[in-house]
């Protein structure tokens, strides 16, 4: 843009950046913080100690996961896992479970969605075969029972959120269950939530699937297959 100066120029000055600038409200910038693997550890961290006892083992496992507040006190405030350890009595993993913990825990510091690690444990299988929890869950090897644990964690923080079903589900399914033990007897097995005679279900690993109407139906997540 050309200015024609008319009258004799007796004075000038330099725009600064800020003058030429729109005239906008000043407003703090947001310094929110985020994890990432420089963060450095604070001298304290809360943590939660998750007891394992498989009974592949006589010794149970302890996991416990220290977990970092970033941004506390405002409205940004997260808690998140920032390291795990294992400890156990039985030495005969120990190798491989420190190893697993310290990628885990470098996992944690990265940053990011770090759940997909849960789906990655959990779906780890043990070719000498897994077990059955108590309540009839599935559980295809230790790793899965690590993963477990961190999803555990990760809900109880807020990372994850429960799958809850609605009460309608539930009172549906509770039902199917009264319906199924009033035709067979209800299980006097204490190792198992569910009816004696019940399937593993695929869905949610739980030995919980029974045959109603023709179809099979899992008391535990609601699954059905008719056919
Ligand atoms: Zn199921």
């Amino acid at each position: 843009m050309t200015i024609k100066i008319d009258k004799k120029i007796v004075g000038y000055k330099v725009v600064t950046q800020e003058e030429e600038m729109p005239a906008v409200e000043a407003k703090p910038l947001l310094d929110v913080e985020s994890m990432h693997e420089n963060l450095a550890r604070p001298e304290m961290l809360l943590g939660s100690t998750y007891k394992i006892k498989t009974p592949q083992s006589e010794h149970a496992l302890y996991i416990t996961i220290n977990d970092m507040i970033l941004n506390m006190g405002t409205e940004h405030e997260e808690r998140r896992p920032y390291e795990v350890f294992i400890n156990s009595k039985n030495m005969e993993h120990f190798q491989w479970v420190l190893a697993l913990t310290r990628v885990i825990s470098a996992v944690f510091r990265k940053g990011g969605d770090i759940t997909f690690m849960v789906e990655e444990l959990k779906a780890v299988f043990d070719p000498k075969g897994g077990y059955f929890k108590k309540g009839g869950v599935y559980m295809p090897s230790l790793v899965a029972e690590i993963g477990h644990a961190i999803e555990l964690h990760m809900k109880q923080i807020g990372m994850l959120k429960d799958l809850e079903m609605d009460a309608h589900q539930k009172q549906f399914l509770a039902e199917k269950r009264e319906e199924f033990e009033a035709k067979h007897g209800a299980q006097d097995d204490e190792s198992s939530d569910f009816p004696e005679q019940a399937q593993l279900c695929t869905k949610c690993q739980t030995k919980a699937l029974v045959l109603m109407d023709g179809c099979m139906t899992c008391l535990n997540c609601g699954d059905s297959k008719c056919g």
